[in-house]
């Protein structure tokens, strides 16, 4: 559904974005993850017709996104990173009002809405003034407006920033039910939100893809070797060797503060929690833990990316950044 190739954006010398490849199939839920700064809304500024790439290409839908620009827009449903909504409007009229940019006209248009704004459990407050409306329902209206001449694809960057736990809860939820209708690209820096909502997820760091596959993929293969966590009742002489000469662990490491727990590192696909146990009590040590260490998608992402990318950019390559309202 969405193809992007070899992507590259400059903003002047700066690099932001380095030919990055990747696809989004009919009905999956992409995630792009990434720090601060790592290229995600460049990236799906290019994917959405809003910024063109210095090189590279996409197709959505099997449209070329600069020579068929038109048609392939027209399969895409766009939620930016900060909407750009007519506070003044009430919701409905709002919603009126994009419709007929998007070319939509009479029962058409007025089914559409109505569709819109029950999917995104609006209809209560169609009429109210969007200015009065809290962040989640906002966002809310950002969503109707992306879905209203109903796409194949959607793509939303970051939606839920900017909102409290309780909005965040609900704009997911939303976003899930969406997603039975559309393929769906989202960005995110928020880890969860990736385990929660994405089938696959696209790493990016720096501008670059520096890991792409399922949350359970990633982990599996990015972690290196299994780990084994043991608990001692008591820090005693000789347990770090003990368990060293076990077969099937690599190597032993014990805690600096508290030298009664020891992190065991196995060969992989080994799991050596029997052996341990019974090397325990050969030793007459008594066991509090003996724990496989689960490894999570945040062990991945702090392996793989760097903090923040808070680069400093020249300012000649500043561009000013542009208003832009969901389309
Ligand atoms: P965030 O999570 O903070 O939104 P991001 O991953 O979406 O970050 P981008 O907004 O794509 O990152 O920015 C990537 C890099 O490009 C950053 O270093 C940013 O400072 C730089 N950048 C973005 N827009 C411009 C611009 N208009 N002119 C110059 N540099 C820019």
């Amino acid at each position: 559904m969405i193809e992007a190739q070899n992507l590259t954006r400059r903003y002047g010398d700066f690099l932001a974005v380095d030919r990055i490849s990747f696809s989004v199939d009919e009905g999956e839920i992409v995630g792009i993850l990434g720090p601060n700064g790592a290229g995600k809304t460049t990236t799906i500024r290019m994917i959405t017709g809003f910024l063109p790439p210095s090189s590279g290409r996409v197709t959505v839908a099997g449209r070329d996104l600069i020579e068929s620009s038109m048609e392939a827009r027209r399969e895409l449903g766009y939620l930016p990173e900060n909407v750009a909504l007519y506070t003044e409007m009430r919701v409905v009229e709002y919603l009126a009002y994009r419709a007929r940019l998007f070319g939509l006209k009479g029962s058409e248009a007025k089914r559409s809405i109505g569709e819109a704004l029950e999917r995104c459990l609006l209809t209560d407050v169609q009429d109210q003034i969007i200015g009065t409306l809290s962040k989640g329902y906002r966002q809310r209206v950002g969503l109707a407006t992306a879905i209203l001449h109903r796409p194949k694809v959607l793509v939303l960057d970051e939606p839920t920033i900017g909102l409290d736990p309780k909005q965040i809860v609900s704009i997911r939820a939303l976003i899930r039910g969406l997603a039975k209708e559309s393929t769906l690209l989202l960005s995110t820096h928020i880890l969860p939100e990736v385990e929660l909502l994405c089938d696959r997820v696209v790493i990016i760091d720096r501008g670059q893809i520096v890991a792409q596959g399922t949350p359970e993929d990633l982990r599996e293969s990015w972690l290196g070797n299994p780990v084994v966590r043991v608990e001692l009742e008591s820090a005693a002489p000789g347990a770090v060797d003990r368990f060293r000469a076990v077969d099937g662990v690599v190597d032993a490491r014990q805690d600096g503060e508290h030298p009664e727990r020891i992190e065991l590192e196995c060969a992989a696909g080994r799991d050596v929690r029997a052996e341990v146990f019974r090397a325990a009590v050969d030793g007459g040590l008594t066991l509090l833990e003996l724990t496989e260490a689960k490894a999570s998608l945040e062990d991945v992402f702090v392996r793989l990316t760097t903090t923040d990318a808070a680069r400093e950019v020249p300012e000649e390559a500043a561009e000013p950044a542009v208003e832009e309202v969901a389309s």
